[in-house]
């Protein structure tokens, strides 16, 4: 052990001071041999030969593994001297290296490996809202309400629901009157921006984000990621900083696809097991995770994470569940006096937002994790006037981004208004939300991209209904003289020429 010695701050100022160029040394950092986390993470490391750093907690787990191994024993045993010394002869060297040297030589080439250029941190960036002194509800909205489109109540539940976490959180309120953890159940059709409200909150609050997937989750010991590989990412995204990960959000999508199986023989390893598995979690319990790795082995350290202050939001689509509720309202409407006509709900839109917690039992939830997810809301599918809000409104919509891409290049971009219902009417018809507008968009903006920096003497395009329909050219000002004129070669889109085809 003498060789091993603890570097601290005096030596490293030593060495960072001889040698290289003090500045130049002071940007890099050690990194452990083993678990490649550097100095800012894992803490003092120990210098070993040549170079070699290795962190705290993997030198205790080397030698807690090698203390279990009985060297002395064998060692002292007669029959394995004798093999020892006869594998010695006959192979010519005298002793037996259990770490190849050869890997550990060389001119310098491992300080380099061992050593990761720092994060400079981020000069005085604030977080739009600050966990520490969590702004009102309404303030919430109403950043949330810069990025997001409709969706109002949504947005007002997870105002108030962020709100209380994060007051939870901040002072700390253990006392008699234990206040709940807000975690969120959310419902709604795809590319309603169920992901994406999340995220934009996130960002917002500056807290780390994992996005986990239901479908990919199965109980511990079988094929697939275990259930504590959620808060694994969640340590991941915050730069394996324990601390800043029990502050943070963890996203689970698709958690419909989790539902209890219906008349199955077999053990239901992705669904009902993976809810009961996710109980504690989502209550709170200190769970271990490896650090900078997904699975843990023998050789990554462990982080222990307690979950109490950690918000899980879990969001689906939850198909069906729409029958479900039909099938309860017209029960209870369908006797007596009052009963109304069986399809009275069939054209009702709005039913998703009628669900209570016997609907989503039925769906196939199990109580005891529907209880854990005391906050339940309803997003509505996009329709025609929200999409168009979609592409134009949030702080950064899509077709700002082209516009300023465009801008670039000293032109500007514009879209006539019967141009963007055009567009939404097109993405109405694939049944995907928001999510089909970008890949609209990217199939008509992929000419302009195109042709329009090959000209110098374009001063502003617009794009028009007949183009997205594929009827006729994007309207073309010439930068000097401003003569608006249909520009020839964009008229002849790809898509235009398969409808003329067929
Ligand atoms: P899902 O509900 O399936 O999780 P997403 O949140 O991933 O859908 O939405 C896909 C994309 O659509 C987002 O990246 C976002 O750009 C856009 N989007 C969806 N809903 C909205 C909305 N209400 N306001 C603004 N953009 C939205």
């Amino acid at each position: 052990m003498d060789d091993f010695k603890e570097v601290d701050d005096k030596e490293l100022k030593k060495q960072n001071t001889s040698g290289q160029g003090s500045e130049e040394r002071g940007d890099y950092e050690d990194v452990c041999f083993i678990c490649r986390r550097p100095e800012s993470k894992a803490g003092k490391m120990f210098k070993l030969p040549n170079n070699i750093c290795v962190c705290n907690d993997c030198m205790h787990k080397t030698m807690e593994t090698v203390s279990q191994f009985d060297y002395q024993g064998m060692l002292n045993n007669p029959n394995f001297q004798n093999d020892l010394d006869q594998f010695s002869k006959q192979n010519g060297f005298p002793n037996i290296s259990f770490v190849n040297l050869a890997d550990l030589q060389g001119d310098g080439g491992i300080p380099n490996k061992q050593k990761l250029k720092r994060k400079k941190k981020k000069a005085g960036t604030q977080p739009v809202l600050d966990i520490h002194n969590i702004p009102a509800p309404h303030k919430i909205k109403a950043s949330l309400d810069e990025y997001v489109v409709g969706q109002e109540h949504a947005k007002k539940v997870i105002s108030v629901a962020v709100y209380n976490h994060y007051k939870r959180v901040a002072t700390n309120t253990m006392d008699e009157i234990e206040i709940e953890k807000s975690n969120m159940l959310m419902i709604g059709p795809t590319g309603s921006g169920k992901t994406y409200l999340v995220k934009t909150l996130a960002r917002l609050l500056d807290v780390p984000l994992a996005i986990a997937d239901a479908t990919s989750l199965t109980e511990a010991g079988y094929i697939g990621d275990d259930i504590e590989s959620v808060v694994s990412k969640l340590l991941a995204a915050a730069e394996n900083d324990v601390e800043k990960a029990e502050r943070g959000i963890v996203f689970i999508d698709e958690i419909d696809k989790i539902a209890k199986k219906k008349n199955t023989n077999t053990r239901d390893v992705s669904g009902e097991s993976v809810q009961q598995g996710m109980l504690k979690l989502l209550e709170g319990a200190e769970v271990e995770v490896p650090v900078g790795a997904n699975s843990k082995n023998a050789m990554v350290p462990l982080a222990t994470v307690n979950t109490r202050n950690i918000l899980f939001i879990c969001g689906g689509a939850f198909p069906d569940l729409e029958d479900i509720i039909k099938e309860r309202l017209t029960k209870t409407t369908s006797i007596g006096f009052n009963s109304e006509l069986k399809d009275k709900y069939d054209k009702d839109k709005n039913i998703l937002s009628k669900v209570t917690v016997e609907d989503i039992r039925k769906f196939g939830m199990i109580p005891e994790f529907i209880g854990r997810l005391p906050i339940i809301y309803t997003l509505e599918g996009l329709n025609k006037e929200m999409l168009v809000k979609v592409l134009k409104e949030p702080k950064n919509a899509i077709l700002k981004q082209y516009q300023k891409l465009l801008e670039l290049d000293e032109v500007k971009l514009e879209f006539a208004d019967d141009a963007l219902d055009a567009i939404a009417e097109k993405a109405l018809k694939r049944d995907t939300g928001a999510r089909a507008l970008r890949s609209i968009i990217e199939e008509f903006m992929l000419d302009i991209m195109y042709e329009i920096p090959k000209d110098d003497n374009i001063g502003r395009v617009t794009i028009t209904r007949e183009y997205i329909e594929g009827t006729g050219g994007p309207v073309i000002d010439i930068r000097s003289n401003q003569i608006s004129e249909p520009m020839e070669n964009l008229k002849e889109l790809p898509l235009q020429e398969m409808e003329e085809a067929e």
